[in-house]
């Protein structure tokens, strides 16, 4: 029994167990040794066990690839990696206003894993596994168990995409939509382009971040293949996240001609903070990527203590636009449910 299919809570990221398939790619297996065990995590940081809430992690389990607790520094309990992933007491602490669901996105999912909400593009949540748990996620409670399509299931998205001629662009998201394997996404993908009207692939993943070995030889084939205009969004919260390794994974989907688009939630204690912030943007663009959106979070259970509020959000904006080049500064928004778009976060006097 391979370590892999055991801890794999989805079809999609299952290496079959037939024993003629030996070959397993490195970021299967990297997934696979994830940190689960906040002892070790902490252990492994030199740090306090005491900062661990055991109540948090069995709320929304601890997990971190290695290649990225490799990125935190040592013996320091407010590195900004680290609060992105370490569960604390604070979670568990009731706020008003905060909720399991805040997105009501049950609502707005017509089919079994698709989301229509905007004009022209449909979202896809094809599988609930991600490379990374993010304390401040909304998806923290949300029941994917029920709402990710099966394979069979595909069938019906696919089906109502057939039917929606006004819809141009797919998005692939999740979880994580690169925790899929690639002869499934390959599948799914030829699938999308003998679809006419769709002319866009867009994929959503924080893998090819945390874990940068996802973007390996496989993957950039079927990407720099497809007849479909590619765009993959990452989701970069503090320059530390992009090492080395980031990069050259950023500079290969270049050159499979995919552009990059980076999405940031705004955190406090994490980013909520200009020059931060404005050494993201440089950073990011060193990896050839676009800042595009700032979020402001999702008001879910358990993630009260990252919100940051809405003015001082826009005075870190205004000194970010007197530090930047346009093109660096992200866009500041949040989502709210009924919407016809993210609704963009503007201030009253004019900067
Ligand atoms: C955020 C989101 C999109 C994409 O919105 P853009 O503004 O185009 O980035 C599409 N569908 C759903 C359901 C979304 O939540
Ligand atoms: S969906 Fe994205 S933000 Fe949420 S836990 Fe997964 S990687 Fe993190």
């Amino acid at each position: 029994m391979n370590k892999t299919s055991e801890t794999m809570n989805d079809w999609g990221a299952m290496i079959p167990r037939s024993p003629a398939v030996k070959h397993v790619p490195v970021w299967q297996s990297e997934m696979a040794r994830a940190i689960t065990d906040p002892q070790e995590l902490l252990g492994l940081l030199a740090l306090d066990p005491e900062l661990l809430s055991a109540g948090a992690a069995r709320d929304f389990p601890l997990k971190v690839p290695r290649s990225f607790l490799a990125r935190m520094e040592k013996g320091n309990p407010h590195d900004p990696l680290l609060r992105q992933v370490l569960p604390i007491g604070a979670e568990l602490l009731p706020q008003s206003g905060y909720k399991k669901d805040p997105l009501q996105e049950l609502e707005a999912m017509p089919v079994n894993g698709l989301l229509h909400k905007y004009q022209g593009r449909a979202l896809l949540t094809i599988t609930g596994a991600c490379g990374i748990h993010c304390r401040y996620c909304f998806r923290r409670h949300f029941p994917y168990a029920e709402t990710n399509p099966s394979r069979d299931q595909w069938h019906s998205a696919l089906e109502y995409l057939r039917r929606h001629p006004e819809i141009s662009e797919v998005l692939l998201s999740g979880g994580d939509p690169l925790s899929m394997n690639d002869r499934h996404l390959t599948e799914l993908v030829s699938r999308l382009e003998r679809i006419s009207h769709i002319k866009r692939l867009r994929i959503h993943t924080r893998l090819a971040v945390v874990l940068p070995e996802r973007i390996d030889g496989q993957l950039l084939r079927w990407l720099g293949a497809t007849s479909l205009q590619t765009v993959v969004v990452v989701h970069v919260n503090h320059a530390n996240e992009i090492n080395h390794e980031v990069i050259q994974a950023m500079h290969k989907l270049r050159r499979a001609n995919v552009s990059l688009l980076n999405q940031s939630v705004l955190l406090r204690g994490v980013n909520d903070d200009a020059t931060i912030l404005a050494e993201l943007s440089e950073r990011l663009f060193e990896a050839n990527v676009l800042p595009y959106y700032l979020h402001q979070l999702d008001r879910v259970q358990g993630a009260a203590h990252f919100e940051v509020e809405d003015n001082r959000a826009l005075e870190i904006m205004a000194e970010l636009h007197a530090a930047l080049p346009g093109y660096l500064v992200p866009r500041l928004c949040r989502e709210e449910p009924g919407a016809p778009g993210k609704t963009i976060i503007q201030g009253v006097r004019s900067y």
